[in-house]
């Protein structure tokens, strides 16, 4: 079964209904991983982000943006583009992977050799845990000291420890000259 949600309440609730009668969830976005994460062979549910795909949120004085997790990585490198931001985790799939899939991964491109890949641009998560709860996991501070660091266990995850609903991540403001 697919389902296709259209925001965190209703994931929540699909998260609390498969908690209870032991049905598998696998998380998907725009299913271009390589290494199958995407792939329910567990059965069960693909729960598919591809109604999450709004940019909430530019906020161009504090340098972040907030976004749901089913925006394509393209289109969120342009929209903060044109603000004149800059959002550099750029694998080769940009044109078509998710940011969810991307943060599920730490995905990065070329410009990690100087920018660093998905895992340094995140401040933090609104995700669904498999009980079904809601939870952010941080706060979007660039210095947040307390208790555990549950943004990173998230990040490389592949989908095993919760559904990501929503993403703060943080900019930088766009190089004068790329070459
Ligand atoms: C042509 C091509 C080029 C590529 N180039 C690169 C590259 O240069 N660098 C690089 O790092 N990678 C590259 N990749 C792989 C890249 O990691 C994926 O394309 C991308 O990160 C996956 O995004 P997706 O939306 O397709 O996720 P999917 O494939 O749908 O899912 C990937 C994983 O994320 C999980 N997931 C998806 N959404 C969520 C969510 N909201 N919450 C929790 N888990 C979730 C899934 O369960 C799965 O485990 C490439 C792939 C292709 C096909």
């Amino acid at each position: 079964m697919v389902l296709r949600p259209g925001n965190a309440e209703q994931i929540a609730e699909i998260m609390r209904l498969c908690h209870e009668h032991r049905i598998p969830v696998t998380p998907r976005g725009a299913g271009t991983g390589l290494s199958g994460g995407a792939l329910p062979v567990h059965h069960g549910v693909v729960l598919s982000t591809e109604r999450l795909n709004r940019i909430l949120d530019i906020d161009e004085r504090n340098l972040q943006a907030t976004v749901e997790p089913g925006v394509i990585n393209e289109a969120f490198q342009n929209a903060v583009k044109e603000v004149g931001l800059f959002y550099p985790p750029d694998p080769a799939s940009k044109g078509s992977c998710t940011l969810g899939g991307n943060l599920a991964h730490s995905s990065g491109g070329p410009k990690a050799v100087k920018y660093g890949t998905t895992r340094d641009y995140v401040l933090n998560l609104q995700v669904v845990l498999p009980t079904g709860e809601l939870i952010w996991t941080a706060a979007n501070t660039l210095k947040n000291s307390t208790g555990y660091n549950l943004t990173q266990l998230l990040v490389g995850s592949e989908g095993t420890l919760g559904i990501i609903t929503k993403v703060v991540f943080r900019l930088l403001p766009y190089p004068s000259r790329i070459s």
